[in-house]
């Protein structure tokens, strides 16, 4: 693990090209808004792993039909300037009970292909960079998950 000024929008990029076998068989939409945002202090690779869980999580939830929103913005969390992404998908959501099990390691909902681990080692990942990660269920229908991290400190 070597974490590095990071800038998030370039690694979104690199994630759906890595998925693009998935969209291209299926008729998911892909909305993605990257807006300019602060480098953050994280393992490149590591990054690009959380945002390929959540995606893959998304297109699994939704099936063949539905979109799926990639969004990345700069958001201050408690006075700390840094920087959110956003995968958000039109699948059924996440049962309300169910929300505050999804990063136990081996939770799942899948019955043959679930490991349960993906969301368990995304939250571990982000925790150690000094962000947070978490899941709501939209109104519209769907589940959003959201990664914040702190911005890299100074010149870097
Ligand atoms: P796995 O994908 O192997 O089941 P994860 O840790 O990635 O393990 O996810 C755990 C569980 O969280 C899933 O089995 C599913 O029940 C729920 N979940 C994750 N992402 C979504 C989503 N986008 N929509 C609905 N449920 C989800
Ligand atoms: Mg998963």
């Amino acid at each position: 693990e070597t974490a590095t000024a990071v800038d998030i929008p370039p690694i979104v990029a690199d994630c759906l090209v890595l998925v693009e076998h998935m969209l291209t068989r299926s008729q998911i939409e892909t909305v993605t808004v990257l807006d300019q945002v602060p480098s953050v202090r994280i393992d490149p690779g590591e990054l690009q792993q959380v945002v390929i869980n959540l995606i893959v999580n998304a297109l699994q939830a939704m099936g063949d039909q539905g979109r799926l929103t990639l969004k990345v913005s700069p958001q201050s969390r408690e006075g700390v300037p840094g920087a959110c992404l956003t995968v958000q998908d039109t699948g059924p959501g996440i049962p309300a009970d169910r929300i505050a099990s999804v990063f136990d390691p081996f939770y799942t909902t899948k019955i043959a292909e679930g490991t349960g681990l993906g969301l368990s080692i995304s939250q571990t990942i982000v925790q150690r960079a000094g962000g947070i990660i978490s899941a709501k269920n939209l109104e519209a229908g769907g589940a959003a998950f959201e990664v914040w991290l702190p911005q890299t400190a100074g010149r870097e």
